[in-house]
């Protein structure tokens, strides 16, 4: 996305804690967790990615987008579609985005990545020329 900037990066986390599963020193039942709430917005809101689950491998996971800011108003908190988010950044200076990925078979959810949309970026200099395409998540054919 055109406006997308500051970006954390959450996959060192993740891959630390995938770890500390498969070692048995972290419980599934601790980190399959998703609430009725996740689980429902990954259902309604969720988009579809072709990594599958690392802990049940059962099934694809979901990434659900969180969008955060005053000038959401009550909308602040609420999962959208990532097709949602392009219109929203061109109407607000500034939101924050929360990508979560959720297995809708097992419950194993976690944060993947955080980062800023909104017009505001439209006026910062065209020097960083980042890819923003890693929400794809990887390589196309
Ligand atoms: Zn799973």
């Amino acid at each position: 996305m055109r406006t997308q900037r500051q970006v954390v990066d959450f996959s060192l986390r993740r891959r630390a804690l995938l770890r500390e599963v498969q070692s048995g020193r972290v419980g599934t039942y601790e980190v399959c967790d998703a609430s009725p709430y996740l689980k429902s917005a990954a259902k309604f809101h969720g988009e579809p990615t072709d990594e599958l689950c690392p802990v049940c491998r059962r099934e694809n996971l979901t990434h659900v987008h969180y969008i955060y800011g005053d000038e959401l108003r009550q909308s602040s908190g609420q999962a959208r579609r990532l097709a949602e988010l392009p219109v929203l950044a061109m109407t607000l200076s500034e939101f924050h985005v929360y990508v979560v990925e959720v297995c809708r078979d097992c419950g194993w959810n976690h944060l993947v990545e955080q980062y800023l949309l909104g017009r505001d970026g439209l006026a910062a200099g065209p020097d960083d020329g980042e890819q923003p395409s890693r929400l794809r998540g990887g390589a196309a054919e």
